[in-house]
């Protein structure tokens, strides 16, 4: 996907108005086109996308290095495609294990509070933060 209709400007996910419009774009895939695949109805359907691992995601003044956002009510994510991690073993390949972060997004989920995340659920039933 790209920002103009030529496909020669990407989205800069290092920007926050970039990450929306990204988003916005994906969404649109979803609500804007009535020619889903057979089977697939809108109410239950989630648009991702997925972006190549050496895209630049760190967003300077947020001071963060982007995976991925979910949104619930929009039914859609993106994901960068990461092939490195510093996370322990079974949090790996890391792009993947982002791509199911997101889709717990997707489904309403909010962060377990593990590592002071933004809006933790209060009713996570188990240890947030396992060894
Ligand atoms: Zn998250």
């Amino acid at each position: 996907m790209y920002k103009d209709e030529d496909e020669e400007t990407p989205y800069n996910i290092s920007l926050g108005d970039d990450r929306g419009a990204l988003m916005s774009a994906i969404k649109s895939l979803l609500f804007d086109n009535s020619d889903l695949p057979d089977g697939c109805v809108q109410s239950a359907t989630s648009f991702a996308g997925f972006l190549h691992n050496d895209v630049d995601a760190y967003d300077p003044i947020e001071d963060f290095n982007f995976g991925g956002v979910g949104n619930g009510g929009w039914q859609t994510m993106w994901s960068r495609m990461m092939n490195g991690t510093t996370h322990q073993p079974r949090n790996q390949p890391r792009g993947a294990v982002t791509v199911a972060h997101e889709i717990g997004h997707v489904f309403d989920r909010a962060h377990v509070d593990c590592n002071n995340p933004d809006g933790p659920d209060p009713n996570y039933p188990y240890d947030p933060c396992i060894g």
